[in-house]
């Protein structure tokens, strides 16, 4: 894996973090903070430098428009 890749894990998946995270045990939205989003994730996701993060649909929509802007088209 490449040190900036972003990789999207869909549907969330509570294995793919870390046995003793929030995402994982609390099944909640990592990306905004339990206690700043009630939504509930669709997505895991490898994003760095934050390492692995579980998403609700609006901050995986947040993931994708960055991850559009570090890694822009080839032409
Ligand atoms: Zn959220």
């Amino acid at each position: 894996m490449e040190p900036m890749e972003i990789r999207i894990v869909m549907p969330f998946d509570p294995a793919f973090h870390d046995p003793g995270s929030v995402a994982a045990t609390e099944r909640c939205c990592s990306q905004h903070g339990k206690d700043y989003c009630d939504q509930p994730p669709v997505a895991s996701v490898h994003y760095p430098p934050n390492g692995r993060v579980s998403a609700c649909a609006r901050a995986l929509r947040g993931i994708i428009d960055d991850a559009l802007k570090k890694f822009p088209q080839q032409q």
